[in-house]
């Protein structure tokens, strides 16, 4: 049955005005408040208190290429990786940065400056993360050209492919599609490589690996991302370019993003305390209510993925993707039909593919989310009800 998340409580008749309500409801960014309440639980477990006196200085290690970078954060990062056997950390730079979208682009200039030949070509294979069009045209550096679609691109000269897996905005795995390694670099951008969204098949070993405190915990508005980078050269090129933008990263996030992170590593293993358990059941549900609507219908289309065994939790699961990459089976634009029921989405044009599909955030608090549910599924009647 389609309904409210906690339609079985007492309070149901409170929880269907919730579900009748007429805001707008915005699912077009992947603002991460899905995890609020597991974070609410934990009470004053995770609180972080800072002296006017401490953290006052731009540095933090002057003896690392990432001179900004907290060493306790540093070691978190490693003890994370560590747990969750998600990517190697060993003979690796980490950078950290003001979210991860400030490394990409820090690799964007790193990488392209290390080319002699400019402007070097940016392509991500299609659907791609809209973002990446802005941080690679923004600035119209003359560095580096964005050139779209990575399957159709058959430019001669230097490259440099963005790899997103799992992918936003369709969840699939990736691996990069342009094969002329001789004069390409790649950056694989690993923002939902975690146990809640898709199994951890094997540990990740690339050059250049992006990953974001945001979609892990769901602490996007402390803004830490990390970068592990095995060249050392591309390491310096990126601290350069963060020590220009900014000249290092909050040591108030970064002290924040380590006790948090140190919380994750801790209870990893305890299931009744474990984020990673509370996020996989809780991403399960909301992806099994969103299947049961589209599939009670014959209007959407939603990608299957495949079950696998997931390394981290000893056991086959299934992928909960952060983002739904929703279709609609007859050619019309998608996103303006779901704005005329006040539900913003990102068009599928933004990623580079048809309007007939939108890329809807999974991440939302509760009740956007059975907004969501409930105004799909009347979409989905409307349409069935069609002569
Ligand atoms: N990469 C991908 C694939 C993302 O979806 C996001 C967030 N939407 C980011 C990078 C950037 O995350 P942040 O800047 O919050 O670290």
């Amino acid at each position: 049955m389609v309904g409210c998340e906690n339609s079985k409580k007492s309070d149901s008749d409170s929880n269907k005005e919730k579900c009748l309500s007429d805001d707008v409801i915005n699912l077009d960014q992947g603002d991460p408040t899905v995890f609020q309440e597991y974070w609410m639980k934990k009470k004053d477990k995770c609180t972080v208190v800072i002296p006017a006196w401490d953290l006052m200085s731009y540095f933090s290690d002057t003896t690392n290429v990432c001179w900004f970078l907290e060493p306790e954060l540093e070691k978190a990062i490693k003890a994370l990786h560590g747990a969750i056997g998600n990517a190697a950390t060993e003979e690796r730079y980490i950078v950290v940065g003001t979210g991860s979208s400030q490394l990409c682009q820090a690799a964007l200039f790193a990488l392209s400056s290390l080319f002699e030949v400019k402007p070097v070509s940016i392509v991500a294979a299609v659907p791609y993360y809209s973002t990446y069009v802005e941080e690679a045209s923004y600035v119209q550096s003359s560095l580096y050209k964005w050139e779209g679609d990575a399957r159709t691109f058959d430019k001669n000269g230097p490259y440099i492919e963005l790899v997103t897996s799992p992918n936003n905005p369709d969840g699939t795995m990736r691996e990069p599609v342009v094969n002329r390694r001789e004069d390409g670099k790649v950056i694989h951008d690993f923002a939902y490589y975690w146990p809640h969204y898709t199994p951890i098949t094997r540990r990740q070993d690339h050059d250049l690996m992006l990953f974001t405190f945001s979609k892990i915990t769901g602490h996007a508005g402390s803004r830490i991302g990390w970068a592990l980078v095995k060249d050392v050269e591309v390491a310096k090129k990126m601290v350069q370019y963060l020590t220009i933008n900014s000249i290092g990263v909050s040591k108030e996030s970064q002290t924040r993003a380590t006790t948090i992170l140190n919380e994750l590593t801790k209870t990893c293993r305890t299931q009744s305390e474990s984020f990673f358990e509370y996020g996989y059941e809780k991403m399960k549900s909301r992806w099994e209510r969103l299947r049961e609507v589209v599939e009670s219908g014959d209007a959407f289309t939603l990608p299957n993925y495949p079950q696998a065994f997931c390394n981290f939790f000893g056991k086959t699961i299934s992928t909960s993707p952060a983002f739904a990459w929703l279709g609609y089976k007859e050619e019309r634009d998608l996103g303006s039909l779901l704005k005329e029921k006040k539900v913003l989405t990102r068009g599928g044009d933004r990623c580079g593919c048809d309007k007939k599909y939108v890329r809807v955030s999974m991440l939302s608090r509760d009740n956007d989310f059975d907004v969501f549910i409930h105004r799909l599924a009347t979409i989905k009647d409307l349409k069935c009800n069609q002569p």
